[in-house]
């Protein structure tokens, strides 16, 4: 009786497994298709001066418009893509893409300095230096407009061809970011060691900022240790004013998150770029 349900169990185990495979093979497909379809589009959410509320960067976040789920967020298909190696086709039209916009504007005369794209550890491969480089000229743009996000995963295992691109990245004008800072476990001393211009404090550091004493203590260590390197320092997801009066009182450089603006299509981020002397803190 007992076999029998372990067996039973085992059954219902794999034909689980299967059916999970089976959805993996699936969105892997669909994403195939998103690509050939063109169905990735970005949405822009600024960073802004901690002190003058002043609109300084943005950053590009990939959506999909699927035809029957609607708006699909990356945290549902970016890890897909990254395990099926999509990452690589799909980065390249993101950074294209981005590039595109920026153009865009600046012949528009709009003022943004600055636009941060996100590049997964995947992206890291011999080309990626000459291609990001195609595409910035192809759109007259210099490189120094570019921000690069990197993760901590890169860094905890770069060896000497990683450490190598981001040299020839940083040589070349993009900026560099570390994105997601503090997530990773890693230790600090990486931090001197990779031409890092931007450090961005995860989200999840900044919650509750200041009650939450914990937190309070880590991005005091975070942001003491950024300005040593002379690192500029941009806090994610802040989402109120008590976030923000805290992060700008301990000289962080820059904010990002729902408390200035969500990420929003291109068409109505252009609106918070006219009038660009406009603060976005409400205090
Ligand atoms: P990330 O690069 O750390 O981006 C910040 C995420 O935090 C975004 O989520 C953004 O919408 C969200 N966020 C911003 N402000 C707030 C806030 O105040 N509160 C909260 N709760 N969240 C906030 P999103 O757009 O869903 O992107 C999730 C992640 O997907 C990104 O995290 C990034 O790791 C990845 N991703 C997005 N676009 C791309 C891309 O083009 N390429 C790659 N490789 N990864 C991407
Ligand atoms: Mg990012
Ligand atoms: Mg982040
Ligand atoms: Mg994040």
């Amino acid at each position: 009786h007992r076999a029998k349900q372990g067996r039973q169990a085992m059954l219902f185990y794999s034909s689980d497994m299967n059916q999970r495979s089976l959805a993996r093979i699936k969105l892997t497909t669909d994403l195939h298709h998103a690509l050939a379809r063109d169905e990735f589009e970005l949405h822009y959410q600024p960073q802004v001066n901690a002190q003058t509320g002043q609109i300084c960067g943005a950053e590009a976040l990939i959506r999909w418009r699927h035809p029957q789920r609607g708006l699909v967020p990356p945290g549902e298909f970016i890890p897909f893509a990254e395990e099926s190696g999509l990452i690589v086709q799909i980065g390249i039209w993101v950074f294209n893409a981005a590039c595109q916009q920026m153009a865009q504007w600046r012949h528009q005369g709009l003022g943004l300095e600055r636009l941060a794209i996100n590049l997964s550890p995947r992206q890291f491969g011999r080309h990626l230096v000459d291609e990001l480089l195609a595409v910035v000229n192809q759109h007259q743009l210099p490189a120094s407009c570019i921000e690069l996000e990197i993760t901590e995963t890169l860094l905890m295992k770069a060896d000497e061809d990683v450490t190598a691109t981001l040299n020839a990245l940083h040589q070349a004008g993009f900026s560099l970011a570390l994105d997601d800072f503090g997530t990773g476990y890693s230790n600090l001393g990486y931090l001197h060691a990779f031409p890092l211009d931007y450090l961005k404090i995860d989200q999840s550091f900044v919650r509750g900022l200041p009650d939450n004493h914990s937190n309070a203590a880590i991005v005091r260590a975070i942001i003491g240790i950024a300005l040593n390197l002379e690192l500029q320092l941009i806090a994610e997801g802040v989402e109120n004013e008590a976030e923000a009066q805290f992060l700008a009182s301990l000289d962080c450089h820059q904010l990002q998150g729902y408390y200035l603006a969500k990420p929003m299509p291109a068409a109505d981020f252009v609106n918070l770029l006219q009038p660009s002397e406009r603060s976005l803190l409400g205090y």
